[in-house]
């Protein structure tokens, strides 16, 4: 858990917190915007912890707090698996593994005030003159400091029970900001490499620099930002709160080469995906979609491809790019598939003509049908009049959200005498 995040940028490079080498810059986002099949099963978990935690907050069941710190450990443990997460977290985090200790042992323990400080601890008692004298406890010094050093006084946070659960709370809630921060950006993102840069025919710093001006700042494409009036609250913020210094580090451990630094502090997860993003935009990194596995890949240079170098998902021993080499072919071959492919193409292009779908309309869609044929052709069980059907626009255009816009036609005017 962390309350803000040090970021520094040099040359082509980002470094977090206290790390000695660096990222490439993009290499965070792109890691992080593989992050897909993962996020609902944290976000349901999300929830689980959220209803366990009123029912502790009723019950003062120690059972409870266990079971949902197990939830809320799940999350972690996904999170973790992510680079950015990974080294935006401080490494002596135990908070996890000190609630499973503390409320494992505790229910053994039903009376929490054994270990409660002000008790093994003597009272200063203020006098007349101004001076303080202790009141005398149960205990001798020698007890009360075993006793705290043996106890539980000091796990998950100092103080008694209550004080415990409410520095936990605080954690539920950062983790719960966590899954709601990085599903806006995510998406935002992740919409902005599939219809604006991946149809890019010159590969240059300054043509991501405009496409990404275009996608802010023109109304037609603010359905694929995330904002929070259709996301549940979410939102992909345009401006982040950052505090922002310079100053000078040796680059590389090496003493003669030292730079001075672009440093930030940013509070949220978001900021620092966005910073990552954008800069490497800048020094002319690229993040693409492969059009195999559909996960993001990093390009340092750049190159039109549609695949990554990953192994397939199908069969490891060929990567996507190998693959991807087959379906060209298949589709050179003309086969039903391709055919079909080809005609929904023809149709979802008039239909951008005619007005009755926005052209980003038409670029999403052109790209989700490349996407269904690749699964078609590189994954056994869909048939070719089934394939057929589904790119038919009645179900195509509703899958991914866009309704065509009948042009509105006036009646046949009648005949005047
Ligand atoms: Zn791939």
């Amino acid at each position: 858990m962390f309350e803000s995040i040090k970021f520094f940028v040099h040359g082509k490079k980002i470094y977090i917190n206290d790390q000695k080498n660096g990222y490439d810059l993009g290499e965070l986002a792109t890691d992080f915007l593989n992050l897909k099949e993962d996020y609902k099963p944290m976000f349901d978990k999300m929830q689980k912890v959220k209803e366990k935690a009123k029912e502790y907050v009723e019950s003062q069941n120690l059972e409870d707090w266990w079971e949902l710190n197990n939830y809320l450990w799940d999350i972690d443990k996904v999170l973790m698996r992510y680079k950015l997460f990974k080294a935006a977290r401080p490494d002596d985090f135990k908070l996890f593994e000190d609630t499973m200790e503390y409320t494992g042992q505790q229910r053994l323990f039903p009376d929490d005030n054994i270990f409660d400080l002000k008790r093994l601890l003597p009272e200063p008692i203020e006098q007349e003159d101004g001076s303080y004298r202790f009141k005398p406890t149960d205990f001798t010094e020698e007890e009360a400091i075993n006793s705290i050093m043996n106890s539980h006084t000091l796990m998950i946070a100092p103080g008694d029970r209550k004080a415990k659960w409410t520095y936990y709370e605080t954690a539920i809630n950062k983790y719960d900001e966590y899954l709601h921060d990085i599903r806006a950006p995510n998406i935002t993102i992740q919409n902005f490499i599939d219809y604006g840069l991946a149809h890019l025919t010159h590969l240059n710093p300054s043509n991501y620099a405009a496409t990404l001006g275009n996608y802010l700042t023109n109304d037609r494409w603010y359905k694929w930002i995330v904002n929070p009036v259709q996301n549940r609250g979410d939102s992909f913020i345009k401006k982040d709160d950052v505090r922002m210094w310079h100053f000078p580090y040796v680059i590389d451990g090496d003493e003669n080469n030292v730079a001075i630094f672009d440093c930030y502090e940013v509070d949220t997860v978001q900021a620092l995906l966005k910073s990552d993003f954008y800069k490497a935009l800048s020094v002319g990194h690229l993040i693409r979609k492969c059009k195999h596995c559909g996960n993001y890949f990093l390009q340092k240079r750049a190159y039109h491809t549609m695949y990554c170098d990953r192994p397939s998902p199908e069969d490891p021993n060929y990567t996507c790019h190998q693959v991807g080499s087959r379906v060209k072919k298949e589709l050179a071959a003309n086969l039903p598939k391709s055919r079909s492919w080809k005609r929904a193409g023809d149709r979802i292009s008039k239909d951008a003509e005619r007005g009755i779908i926005t052209s980003e309309e038409k670029l999403k869609l052109l790209s989700e049908v490349r996407d269904m044929l690749t699964a078609a052709i590189t994954k056994p069980g869909i048939g070719d009049d089934e394939f057929e059907q589904m790119l038919q626009s009645d179900v195509l255009y509703p899958r991914f959200g866009i309704s065509r816009r009948t042009k509105p036609r006036g009646r046949p005017k009648k005949a005047t005498k």
